[in-house]
């Protein structure tokens, strides 16, 4: 049985935060030992292209865990992606997440990456030893025709130097399984993390299921319904749930888990402390007792 992958990711504050609530975040996460941390890129005209690179930077070298960048490509051009990896060589990381990105109404591409596959091939010319990893979609992304559509360009993607892809969000494991299932009769071979997202908040749960057509299952509903207005027990039955999910995809042999934190180290640290002893049990690391509270 090999050792499956535990990783988070986080993202930049906004630019009207206080610059010090990432630090927050970090302290809040320190000894849970993740493989990597992930860090997103924004895409908005007002996103501080440098944030990215400084929060993984601190990741690397003040909190001593690998960080892996995302970068994202349709309103960049050359100049901007050799731009953004020298910060990245600067700041250390392990790997760039090479993606297309959301789009933004209203803003014309730049025409010069139309998919994540033409910045991963960029990439992969201009940094040969570095490693890329890309998104998938065990729902399909919303704009493909069809899920064998996209499973095309995933195995494009793959071929285009990707090796190793984190999954969107999904809350009923058999879409992950089965998007597990086709990908591998598909051909693609590389790692794929599962992607898994805590329910906190109702509004947020049915917003992110309407932009990334994730489908709520009954399970997620019933306590959507039953919690919804009571924040404090949402908090608790998403623990529980993610938990769940977490066990079953370990159960199933899955390559990783990539737990969206949302910045949120409280949720983290509870779901971490349900479900480390599977991951030890098939060999990972463990959490060092000093740093248990
Ligand atoms: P692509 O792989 O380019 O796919 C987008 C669409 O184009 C799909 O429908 C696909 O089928 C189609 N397609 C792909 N290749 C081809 C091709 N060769 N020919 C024709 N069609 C093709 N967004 C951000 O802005 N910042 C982030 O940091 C960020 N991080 C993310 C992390 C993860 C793990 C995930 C799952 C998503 C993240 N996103 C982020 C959101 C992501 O940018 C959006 O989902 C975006 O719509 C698609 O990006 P992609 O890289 O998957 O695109």
């Amino acid at each position: 049985m090999h050792e499956p992958i535990f990783s988070l990711e986080v993202f930049p504050p906004k630019r009207d935060a206080p610059v010090g609530t990432i630090y927050d975040t970090l302290d809040g996460l320190e000894g849970l030992m993740p493989d990597f941390i992930s860090v997103t890129y924004g895409t908005g005209r007002r996103s501080d292209r440098t944030a990215t690179a400084r929060i993984a930077k601190t990741i690397h070298t003040e909190y001593g865990i690998p960080a892996v960048a995302h970068l994202t490509a349709q309103y960049a051009d050359r100049e901007v992606i050799d731009q953004a990896l020298d910060m990245f060589d600067d700041a250390g990381v392990a790997a760039v997440l090479a993606l297309r990105g959301d789009s933004v109404e209203g803003r014309e591409p730049a025409g010069v990456f139309d998919h994540a596959s033409d910045l991963a091939s960029y990439i992969r010319s201009r940094r040969p030893n570095l490693s890329i990893y890309g998104a998938c979609y065990p729902e399909t992304h919303p704009e493909a025709a069809s899920p064998e559509e996209d499973m095309e360009h995933l195995r494009i993607k793959v071929d285009s130097g990707v090796d190793h892809l984190v999954s969107q969000l999904f809350y009923d494991n058999a879409d992950f399984l089965d998007f597990l299932d086709r990908a591998r009769a598909a051909g693609i071979q590389v790692p794929i993390e599962a992607g898994i997202m805590p329910i906190t908040n109702e509004g947020q749960v049915r917003h992110m299921s309407e932009v990334c057509k994730a489908r709520i299952p009954a399970a997620v509903e019933s306590i959507l319904e039953r919690w919804g207005d009571d924040r404090a027990s949402l908090r608790e039955a998403g623990i529980i749930y993610a938990s769940q999910q977490i066990a079953d995809l370990v159960a199933h042999g899955v390559d990783g888990i990539h737990l969206y934190s949302m910045n949120h180290s409280g949720v983290t640290r509870r779901i971490w402390h349900n479900v480390r002893h599977l991951f030890h049990q098939v060999g990972a690391k463990e959490e060092p007792v000093s740093s248990q509270k």
